[in-house]
């Protein structure tokens, strides 16, 4: 009998929502995938529940002071236990892996997306954050090493899939969707008031805290917009973010005969997570299938950049380029996690991202060591600014 050969994943973040999204997928597909690699940060109990389920070779968890606790709990089985972000790169780059998924949250996933590109493993990334912060550095690297790089963000995926068979150099301007968030009727003075209970509760899509709150100040728009210049090679002038509140539509590519190609699914993230595995297959799933009768109308709006300033912010970081998105991601990052811990006000994330970015100097062509600069320092501006 012919011995069906299975993909070896690695799952960084397997403990997040598209982590957990991805063990589902490798789960409902356990003929075709198997885990090698997983990956977390502090949620110990699960990473260790998810280990004993799906008896990768290894387990890392990126805080240290986790690891006794790792140890013990896997210490009479075959699983190597790691402990930091210098083994998490060691075991990328030593490991037989044929896709590595990077869902790590914010810019603790470049180091990650660094170390699979340079090390020729296929990567299925939706750590945006990498691709915001030093995509030219990253592409630059995938095409030296011929490392493969496939995009899990549901918009990405949904772009890759309209060009795939298509030539870049024929692509008009690529469209975004965004469901416009919880917040997309209301006033500004409404805005002044909500609370991160309110930022929390997405329309559409259940994901992890800080891209919930991204979403609902647009700066996840920003961010992905940023990401597509890089991941397709696109002015930013190119990539126009309609709002497109049903999340049925995951982003278009309008070509220079005027056809408009799109990619259409119940939103769901499995989908994009699944085509990143298996590609350059499709393969049966049971993920919910779209009915055109049931999805009722599909409407396009443009964003209001006065409502939304964090979408105008990363347009001006798009635009001057170098090492403007990295600061900009860095105070994102900061402000949004003081506005959840109850420190700031909602529409105050992009004041203090405004502030940090005029107070950043600019580097035209920056080197990995000077984003971690740039990163380190918007970070010390923002929480002063907080
Ligand atoms: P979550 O906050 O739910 O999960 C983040 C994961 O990263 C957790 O497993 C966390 O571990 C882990 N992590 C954090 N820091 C480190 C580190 N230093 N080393 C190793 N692991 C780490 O985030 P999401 O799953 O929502 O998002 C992940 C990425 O995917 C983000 O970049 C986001 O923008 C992108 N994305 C998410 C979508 C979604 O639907 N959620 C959709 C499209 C893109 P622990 O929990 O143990 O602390």
């Amino acid at each position: 009998m012919k011995e069906i050969i299975k993909k070896k994943i690695a799952v960084l973040g397997s403990t997040g929502s598209v982590g957990t999204q991805t063990l589902d997928v490798i789960k409902n597909h356990s003929d075709a995938f198997q885990p090698v690699i997983l990956a977390a940060n502090n949620n110990i109990d699960l990473l260790i529940r998810q280990a004993l389920e799906f008896q990768p070779h290894t387990v890392i968890v990126a805080n240290k002071k986790k690891y006794p606790q790792l140890q013990q709990a896997l210490q009479h089985t075959n699983i190597s236990t790691l402990a930091g972000t210098e083994d998490l790169i060691a075991s990328i780059e030593s490991t037989e892996i044929d896709v590595v998924v990077n869902a790590i949250t914010g810019y603790a996933g470049l180091k990650p997306t660094i170390a699979a590109v340079k090390s020729r493993k296929k990567l299925a990334i939706a750590n945006k954050e990498s691709l915001v912060v030093a995509g030219e550095i990253i592409m630059t690297l995938a095409d030296a090493h011929n490392t493969e790089i496939l995009p899990v963000d549901s918009e990405h995926s949904a772009i890759f899939q309209c060009l795939r068979g298509n030539k870049h150099t024929e692509v008009d301007k690529i469209i975004l969707t965004a469901s416009g968030g919880p917040f997309r009727k209301f006033t500004a003075p409404q805005l002044a008031t909500v609370t991160k209970h309110d930022a929390l509760k997405h329309p559409n899509w259940s994901m992890g805290a800080k891209i919930t709150v991204d979403s609902a100040t647009m700066m996840n728009k920003g961010l992905e917009m940023i990401e597509a210049k890089s991941l397709f090679r696109s002015a930013a002038k190119n990539v126009q973010i309609l709002i497109h509140p049903q999340s049925i539509v995951h982003s278009l590519v309008q070509f220079r005969d005027a056809s408009i190609l799109a990619q259409l699914s119940a939103p769901d993230m499995r989908l994009p997570v699944l085509y990143a595995l298996a590609y350059p297959d499709r393969i049966q799933t049971n993920i919910n299938r779209l009915d055109l009768l049931q999805c009722g109308s599909l409407t396009f709006e443009k964003p209001d950049l006065n409502l939304f300033p964090c979408l105008e912010l990363a347009f001006c970081a798009a635009k001057d380029g170098g090492n403007m998105p990295c600061a900009l991601n860095a105070a994102n990052e900061t402000a949004v996690e003081a506005f959840l811990n109850d420190k700031i006000k909602f529409t105050e994330i992009s004041k203090i991202t405004e502030r940090v970015m005029a107070g950043t100097t600019f580097i035209q062509s920056p080197s990995l060591t000077d984003l971690d600069a740039t990163d380190r320092q918007a970070r010390i501006l923002a929480t002063q600014y907080v």
